[in-house]
């Protein structure tokens, strides 16, 4: 009778735990790609200590770098993380007309609508750090929350570049703050200290990398679990 009952119990945890696997949605997860980088600028080779190395490493990828945003599709959740750039962000850096090769930007309207999706239906972006080439599309979704690290959010991104003039570039724009601004006054603005779920299967993690405040995503799709790692990576 105790073995039965113990059995009983075992079988019932085990419905428990499959019917709750059950209800994590599995999300459909597409990279969608904005722009490239302009070919001269290779810096992910420029740090490299050895001359020769890093001239052999830049000629075998000449191709521009791409700049993508992430879109994540579930039953009740249109995410966009990154979530990329509008042509302004872009043209801060890289001078006007953005559009033409070898830039060749795509705006959000148009890679969305190549899956059948409007600006108005997303209703999370998730920002994973304030360049310029990274946060300005959430200004162009009237209804999503938008999600960003608190320490991205209370200190204003360090990084940048001296020009030759000893001018300092920064790389973060006062458009982009101010949009966030924006973004809070309407109450849509969601900022994190370290980790969050945004939804069932959603885990959205703090990650030092390219900035102390980036972050990275854990999607639940049905091949398993997809890191989005962003820029959480030293550079
Ligand atoms: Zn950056």
């Amino acid at each position: 009778m105790k073995i039965l009952l113990s059995t009983t119990i075992f079988m019932m945890l085990l419905t428990t735990v499959a019917v709750l696997a059950q209800d994590v949605p599995q999300y459909e997860v597409y990279v969608l790609r904005m722009a490239k980088y302009p070919p001269e600028i290779q810096f992910r080779f420029r740090e490299v200590g050895d001359p020769q190395l890093a001239t052999e490493m830049a000629d075998k990828n000449r191709e521009g770098i791409p700049i993508n945003f992430v879109y994540v599709k579930g039953p009740e959740v249109n995410l966009l993380y990154g979530p990329g750039p509008t042509a302004e962000g872009l043209e801060y850096a890289f001078g006007p007309d953005v559009t033409s090769e070898p830039i060749g930007y795509l705006d959000h309207e148009t890679l969305l609508g190549r899956l059948g999706v409007t600006l108005d239906q997303i209703n999370y972006a998730v920002i994973d750090h304030m360049c310029f080439d990274c946060p300005s599309g959430a200004g162009l979704l009237p209804n999503a929350t938008v999600i960003i690290e608190k320490e991205a959010f209370d200190h204003p991104n360090p990084l940048g570049l001296v020009m030759e003039d000893g001018t300092f570039f920064p790389f973060a724009r006062q458009e982009d703050y101010a949009m966030l601004e924006r973004i809070k006054e309407e109450g849509r603005l969601k900022v994190v200290d370290g980790d969050c779920e945004i939804a069932p299967g959603i885990n959205l993690y703090h990650a030092s990398g390219h900035t102390y405040a980036t972050n990275f995503l854990a999607v639940n799709t049905k091949d398993g679990t997809v890191i989005i790692a962003g820029a959480s990576c030293y550079t």
